[in-house]
């Protein structure tokens, strides 16, 4: 323990790397921002500063570059640019889905359908929204899911009422990557007459998605999952769904107000048309790349694939590691200059058993050396091999300091 402590000390001493010269294995944390989205944003930071919302031709002149990056949000899941709402980022497409939508349909039915449907393997984005739905009366159910983090259909089947009001199942897991059956729980849902909403910002990009052919009347997404800046999202409105707002204002239509973040805007339709256009080979080259990251792991003594579910996101790897803690590895590893995570970002390197791995039913002591590693459009076969070559010995020493 004392070896491990003096082991973080000397990490938070030592300079780091810089992020050029770091592995950078994190991307469902964070993506880096690609050079042609960041040149396309800047002439909207320098000169082009107008109101989209403004009459006058500045204004209108950002009008049109914000319809335009619209079209290509839309273009890369099947959308028509008219569902699509520009928001602050993934969790506020999450709230603005699951509150706007539950607070409608609630109000529509004069109260009669106040129940959410959705599992225990969200992200805290959605179990938040939930929590504050709860506190004002909402019946909120929470599907469970198996060892490979999928939710079970009949158990979805089964909890769909008629005093349903939404129900909303994550497209993709951030931690252990397991895709769920989205259009087989859409279908279930028209059927039963039930809007449904799907948290799809670690599949956007990453997974063939066509909303109208899934049959989703809601999908969240976020700009910094895809090589776009921190601090934008959309979020996919069926034509024809009515949400009640949550920031109250005339823009995007009524549906969420705030003066548009124009820069970050054009930088998200930029990233989603590059995304569009290297779509098959982007796929192709994560999945070699996984494949090899995983048999690399897999070969070694005391190391677990966390799921063995058959249909995973391509760039995430998660594993539990017997005799080790998860946080002492990230730290041991970032010491040499490359950047995994023990869990979601937004735990904060909580050394805590993740929601997710509870729910898979991961035994605590393996759960302990949890390590998730995942790739991105900036990841490289050099990368993949300077990981392999650390991880072993990086493993022998922490095993052998304990
Ligand atoms: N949903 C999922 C599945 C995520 O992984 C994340 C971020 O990690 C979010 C929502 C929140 O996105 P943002 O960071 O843009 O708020």
């Amino acid at each position: 323990m004392i070896a491990k402590q003096a082991e973080i000390e000397k990490r938070d001493k030592t300079p780091s790397p810089s992020e050029g010269d770091c592995v950078y294995l994190d991307h469902n944390a964070t993506t880096p921002v690609r050079p042609e989205v960041v040149d396309a944003m800047i002439p909207f930071l320098r000169e082009t500063y107008g109101n989209p919302n403004s009459v006058h031709s500045v204004g209108q002149k950002a009008r049109k570059a914000v319809e335009e990056a619209r079209e290509e949000v839309a273009r890369l899941i099947g959308a028509d640019a008219g569902e699509i709402v520009f928001t602050s980022c993934g969790s506020e497409s999450d709230v603005l889905a699951l509150t706007g939508a539950a607070q409608n349909v609630f109000n529509r039915s004069s109260g009669k359908k106040n129940r959410i449907i959705t599992t225990v393997i969200e992200h805290e984005a959605m179990h938040g929204a939930c929590r504050c739905l709860a506190a004002r009366g909402f019946k909120i159910e929470k599907i469970g899911v198996d060892e490979n983090a999928l939710v079970s259909l009949d158990a979805f089947k089964n909890a769909l009422a008629d005093d349903t009001a939404v129900a909303s199942v994550m497209f993709a897991n951030n931690e252990v990557g397991t895709i769920q059956p989205i259009a087989e729980i859409a279908r279930m849902c028209a059927k039963a007459g039930v809007l449904f909403h799907s948290d799809a910002v670690q599949a956007v990009g990453k997974v063939p998605i066509d909303v109208h052919a899934l049959g989703l009347d809601l999908l969240s997404l976020s700009g910094h999952k895809i090589n776009a800046p921190k601090g934008i999202g959309a979020l996919y409105v069926k034509k024809g769904a009515v949400l009640t707002p949550v920031i109250t204002g005339h823009q995007e239509k009524n549906r969420r107000g705030g003066t548009e973040n124009v820069a970050s805007i054009i930088g998200l339709g930029v990233a989603a048309r590059l995304i569009r256009e290297e779509f098959d080979a982007h796929l192709k080259k994560l999945s070699c790349l996984r494949d090899k990251l995983e048999a690399g792991v897999g070969a070694l003594p005391g190391a677990h694939r966390t799921s063995r579910a058959e249909n995973r996101l391509p760039g995430t790897s998660h594993f539990c590691f017997e005799g080790v803690d998860g946080h002492h590895l990230v730290v041991a590893l970032d010491l040499e200059g490359v950047c995994v995570s023990s869990g979601p970002a937004c735990s904060g390197g909580m050394t805590e058993l993740s929601h997710v791995l509870k729910a898979m039913n991961v035994a605590p002591e393996l759960g302990r050396g949890a390590l998730r590693v995942t790739l991105g459009w900036s990841s490289s076969d050099a990368d993949i091999e300077r990981f392999l070559a650390l991880l072993p010995r990086t493993l022998d020493k922490l095993r052998t300091s304990q």
